[in-house]
């Protein structure tokens, strides 16, 4: 599948192990170390690098990373499966999305830098280790813990891949996602800021590896379907990539994909009330949701104005002026890709 990759190269048996990575220590003394699975078939083949809570307070990603490996049989298996189940371990243990220590966000900080601020570390310890030799980077999110979403896909184009939108596509189809985004490296209206070309995905297309975001849920709890969702998907991408034989259920060939995605934020503080849920449509002039003052007067309805794809919901009702209470998709087109 990759020519970097020499194949029918036998292992000598298949074989598991564990370790961590040293990305330096805490204040206290203590080693920060992030941990790591391996799996190897009896013959080498290619290499599949899934990353879980690179933000630290996706918990979702952990779990379907886990669960994934733990039902992997290296005796069944062609290649390598790596799996970091927390990527982010400062964060993970702060509950948050990024470390306190400097704030910064680690899926905008690859290829990392060895001597850069506590993140910048990690980041680069994470992918000296295995994003120079993944062919397929699977970077596992979700949203924050403010939110409910339906499993969707995140993925971005660059300019140095190896890999065809198309057959990005193909990939991003195993995991039979509500919406593929197609998401803008330079910042545009209506995505959050920041430096997205950090993006673990982005820099191991660079690397020519496969890489695709997977947003399974909300943040900071355990959502058992998405989970699952989550590892069918990654058992169907290694059957699909050969490191299993091809799945049994055939792989959905039509993705709805997204090209222009927008938050939509209150106007005014106070109470938020959802009236859709989230991976269903809403046609122009609907309304999502509404605001109520703390005397439960209705200050705001929240309408859409063009027809538009609820990609994530609030479920945390308590709302400032400018927080987000959906983000929606408002462009997208049905698209076929190749199996
Ligand atoms: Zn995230």
């Amino acid at each position: 599948m990759n020519e970097r990759i020499p194949q029918s190269q036998p292992f000598a048996t298949p074989t598991a192990e564990r370790g961590t990575i040293s990305a330096g220590t805490s204040a206290s003394g203590s080693e920060i170390r992030i941990p790591y699975l391996v799996k190897r078939g009896r013959v080498d083949g290619p290499c599949l690098w899934v990353n879980a809570a690179v933000h630290g307070d996706e918990i979702n990603g952990v779990f379907a990373a886990q669960r994934f490996f733990d039902r992997l049989d290296p005796a069944d298996m062609t290649g390598t499966v790596v799996v970091t189940p927390v990527a982010n371990v400062l964060a993970f243990g702060e509950r948050r999305k990024t470390t306190l220590i400097d704030s910064i966000d680690m899926d905008q900080s690859f290829p990392g830098r060895q001597n850069g601020f506590a993140t910048e570390r990690a980041a680069a310890a994470l992918f000296d280790r295995f994003g120079k030799s993944a062919d397929v980077v699977i970077n596992i999110h979700t949203l924050g813990a403010p939110f409910d979403a339906a499993p969707y896909a995140v993925y971005k184009v660059h300019p140095g891949a190896r890999v065809s939108e198309t057959e990005l596509l193909a990939h991003i189809a195993c995991f039979e996602p509500t919406i593929a985004c197609r998401m803008p490296v330079a910042n545009a209206a209506g995505e959050l800021p920041g430096n997205i070309a950090g993006a673990l995905d982005y820099q191991s297309l660079s690397q020519g590896a496969i890489a695709f975001m997977v947003e399974l849920g909300g943040g900071g709890r355990l959502e058992e379907d998405h989970v699952e969702h989550g590892v069918a998907g990654l058992m169907r991408l290694a059957g699909k990539i050969g490191i299993l034989a091809a799945p049994a259920d055939p792989i959905s060939h039509r993705i709805r994909q997204v090209t222009t995605r927008a938050h939509r934020l209150a106007k005014a503080g106070g109470l938020f009330e959802p009236k859709v849920l989230p991976g269903t449509a809403v046609s122009a002039g609907a309304s999502i949701g509404s605001v109520r003052n703390l005397f439960g007067d209705v200050i705001e309805e929240i309408v859409v104005e063009a027809d538009s794809w609820v990609i994530a919901v609030r479920r945390d009702p308590v709302v400032h002026s400018g927080d987000r209470v959906a983000f929606l998709a408002t462009e997208w087109s049905d698209v076929d890709v190749a199996g």
